[in-house]
């Protein structure tokens, strides 16, 4: 007898066959005697649609309302849930955010999780009741409704998992779990029976969208055992995300993330003065533009050139600042690029391991791809190379590292 958190998102609770589809599943595990924590996001599409309602009447809308708006797409399905359950004769009992205490921090539309009181869960539990909880939604001191940012509910049930001490913490999604990269761009990529928190936080921060990020770093903090599973298929155990001492695969690379979405700037022939990396980074960031890469040469002359990578979205603007700062630095030129991607290399395994880089350099060069930039870190080695090779070099990696092979 385990106490297990589930949760299932939008997709999984989209109509209500597939509510019935979810109470089905649980039912199974009520069945092996095991108690359940459950928490659900809104129908696929409701939060949007509720967001297009708000901005048929505002173009800013008040952030304490939003909150009101959006926390009643949850609030339908937790309900439509528990009916589905009693239906078929399990006990079972819904709670809004508020009901079940999940404070939080004022930042409407952002907020964090501060404390849960579980103690009506506890009883429910005891008197044999599936409790139900609205994912995405907590309440402040004030009592005011809050939300916690888009895909919030994986992060409701991370925190009722650590809160309650939960034996696991799983997320039902429409993937079967994580894979060694995007399927879409390599068929063999396989899907991963475990991987390690700080791995799943490269894979998704670098694009793997699968888990949202805030819900992976709060289950590390609180070593909550985390396992994503389809809600679809009965196939499988999913991936569990674990701590390193327990990941049981532990190979030198556990997967290959991307982002497309990169765009690269360069400021060539700058003074090379203490200062200056300010002077060029800090307009950037002050209009909040988010700087990855940063790379500046060895200076010739007393002049240096300084490239870094951003989102694409702030390409134009990220430009326009550049320009004004040559200007006023007297560089020799501004050039851009927004054609390129990067492609990471994740792994634990690298700690101990030399020579990951040296293979994957090679492994590109053979393909005949550039490499325009390079960082690492203990865990993981990216590049970023032109766009039009990202599928050729995602493809190329994964076979050179065998990760289609399943590992013992
Ligand atoms: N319903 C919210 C959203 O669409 C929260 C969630 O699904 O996790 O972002
Ligand atoms: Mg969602």
């Amino acid at each position: 007898m385990a106490l297990i958190v589930q949760k299932y998102g939008g997709t999984s609770v989209g109509t209500t066959e597939r509510i019935v589809e979810v109470a089905v599943r649980i039912q199974q595990w009520r069945d092996k005697g095991h108690d359940l924590i459950v928490v659900v996001s809104a129908m696929s599409g409701e939060t949007n649609r509720l967001i297009g309602l708000a901005s048929e009447l505002t173009r800013q809308p008040s952030g304490r309302e939003l909150d009101v708006l959006l926390s009643t797409g949850e609030q339908v399905t937790i309900a439509l849930l528990a009916m589905a359950l009693m239906e078929k004769g399990y006990a079972a009992k819904s709670y809004t955010g508020s009901q079940v205490h999940i404070l939080t921090d004022s930042a409407h539309n952002k907020a964090r999780i501060l404390d849960i009181d579980h103690r009506k869960i506890r009883e429910d539990l005891a008197e044999g009741k599936v409790v139900i909880v609205a994912g995405f939604q907590g309440v402040d001191e004030a009592g005011n409704i809050t939300t916690l940012g888009r895909g919030g509910s994986d992060t409701t049930a991370v925190a009722l998992a650590a809160a309650l001490k939960a034996d696991e913490c799983q997320i039902y999604t429409d993937v079967d779990g994580v894979y060694t990269t995007d399927p879409r761009v390599v068929p063999e990529a396989r899907r991963l029976a475990s991987i390690t928190f700080e791995e799943m936080l490269e894979m998704a921060s670098l694009g793997s969208k699968v888990l949202q990020i805030r819900a992976v770093e709060f289950a590390g903090k609180y070593n909550v055992p985390l396992r994503v599973l389809s809600s679809f298929e009965e196939t499988g155990d999913g991936t569990l995300i674990t701590t390193e001492e327990k990941n049981v695969e532990s190979a030198l690379i556990s997967g290959i993330a991307f982002n497309r979405d990169e765009a690269q700037l360069t400021i060539a022939g700058v003074p090379d003065q203490p200062g200056v990396a300010h002077q060029i980074l800090g307009p950037i960031s002050a209009e909040n533009i988010e700087v990855d890469m940063i790379v500046q040469n060895v200076g010739e002359d007393e002049t240096t050139d300084f490239t870094f990578t951003i989102h694409r979205t702030d390409f134009p603007k990220a430009m326009e600042i550049l320009q004004q700062t040559a200007d006023k630095l007297g560089a020799k030129k501004v050039a851009g690029d927004d054609k390129i991607v990067k492609v990471s290399l994740v792994g634990v395994g690298m700690r101990s391991h030399a020579g990951i880089a040296s293979k994957m350099f090679e492994t590109l060069a053979k393909e005949g791809i550039n490499i325009l930039m390079i960082s690492t870190s203990e865990i993981k080695v990216s590049v970023v190379i032109e766009e039009k090779y990202l599928e050729l070099g995602v493809r190329a990696l994964h076979s050179a590292f065998e990760l289609e092979t399943e590992r013992a």
